[in-house]
């Protein structure tokens, strides 16, 4: 393993590839078999599915920035939970949020109506609740923090020690798409396996898909890349070598997204709106929150109160554009609970609180005044806010309510 011994906005630069041109880039091996020096000698590589250079190139390197001993590249974020899932056996008891990914959601649900796995969902706010329900019989459990879009905000320390306590055995799986590597070392807060979507901000342009699974565990990593081996979930030479450009502007990307998305969170909480952002004083874990992370990230939503209002805002603005997912370097608009969320049913949306007039914002890089004057414009042809003899905005949704 390489020394860990420069920060991460250095790592995500150097380059440490051993190509025998020394290529400043790392090349790309666009190839699916690789010839054995002799019959008896099978070389470093044999078949693309099993291994190559520029898959390995990526993991190194990821490694690298996750603190991790072993990484894999796999073809999405939701791939990374097929393998993860794959290290259960039949019956296994499996502990979720209630707040996961719409996807992870839908992939865990199946798994436990074909009776595969045993699964509850718990609230993992409620540190207390959660440990209460961890037992001998628990196999994994899923934490994800902060939960999007609802943000939602985990003890992911205790309650992976309490797991431990419990069993060392128990695996602890945490999802980081949301804070990415800049913002949070989930390894070390105990977790044994963490993984993220490359699609969203490790690659950060939303030209490929991609997911990234990571763990110091030596036994949990054979038994990872068996899975990845056997079914050819790897990621394809050109979209490691797509991801490893994207990596290089990681940090600066994460840092000019979450300063513009700290500007509007305060923007939209001044007007009056409900703003789950856990970079505001006033989310209710805003300090749990900071203990375990560098910074906030780039998502934030807001309720307006009103469903139809909530729909002529998005179909609004200009800059932000309508689409699921986030980490991209512009900013994207969404309902969630019409576009990404849509694959959790309403009864359940309804059981979780989940407010139907919600909007996601995720934010790119943009000049944050434009994106300020977009959002404004847009508020205001919705009805949702207006200005008053100061040409100051308020918000007339709430003021409608209250009288
Ligand atoms: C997008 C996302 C995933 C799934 O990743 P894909 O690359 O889309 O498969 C998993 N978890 C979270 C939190 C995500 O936002």
């Amino acid at each position: 393993m390489v020394k860990k011994n420069y920060h991460i906005e250095t790592e995500l630069v150097l380059s440490k590839s051993d190509d025998q041109h020394n290529a400043s880039v790392p090349p790309l091996y666009q190839s699916a078999t690789f010839k054995q020096p002799s019959l008896h000698n099978m070389g470093d590589y044999d078949y693309t599915r099993s291994g190559n250079p520029t898959r390995t190139f990526l993991q190194n390197q990821i490694c690298r920035i996750m603190k991790a001993n072993h990484a894999f590249a796999v073809t999405s974020g939701m791939g990374c939970l097929d393998v993860i899932t794959r290290l259960l056996s039949p019956g296994d008891e499996v502990i979720a949020g209630d707040d996961l990914y719409g996807g992870t959601h839908r992939l865990l649900t199946y798994l436990h109506n074909k009776g595969d796995i045993k699964l509850f969902h718990h609230d993992t706010t409620n540190t207390e609740l959660i440990k209460s329900k961890i037992s001998k019989s628990t196999r994994m459990i899923f934490l994800e923090s902060p939960t999007n879009p609802l943000m939602k905000v985990c003890d992911v320390k205790s309650i992976t020690k309490h797991a431990k306590e419990v069993n060392p055995d128990i695996i602890v799986v945490f999802d980081n798409t949301m804070m990415s590597p800049i913002l949070m070392t989930p390894l070390d807060l105990g977790v044994d396996i963490q993984y993220e979507s490359g699609t969203k901000y490790l690659n950060g342009h939303h030209d490929i898909m991609a997911g990234i699974i990571a763990t110091r565990d030596t036994k949990l990593a054979e038994k990872i890349y068996f899975v990845i081996n056997s079914t050819g979930c790897g990621l394809s030479p050109f979209d490691s070598w797509l991801l490893c450009r994207g990596l290089k502007t990681l940090s600066v990307r994460i840092e000019k997204q979450q300063q513009n998305c700290y500007k509007i969170a305060e923007f939209l909480n001044n007007v009056g709106f409900k703003v789950r952002f856990t970079g505001l004083k006033n989310h209710p874990q805003y300090q749990l929150h900071n203990s375990m992370c560098k910074g906030a990230g780039a998502v934030l939503s807001f309720e307006t109160g009103n469903i139809k209002i909530s729909e002529k805002i998005v179909e609004s603005t200009e800059i932000f554009g309508i689409a699921v997912s986030f980490g991209c370097v512009n900013s994207l608009i969404s309902m969630p609970c019409l576009m990404s969320h849509a694959s959790i049913d309403a009864k359940t949306r309804e059981e979780r609180e989940f407010p139907e007039d919600l909007i996601r914002l995720c934010i790119g890089i943009e000049n944050c005044d434009d994106l300020i004057d977009d959002l404004t414009k847009a508020l205001l042809k919705s009805g949702a806010v207006k200005l008053n003899s100061k040409d100051e905005l308020f918000n007339a949704v709430a003021l409608q309510s209250k009288l």
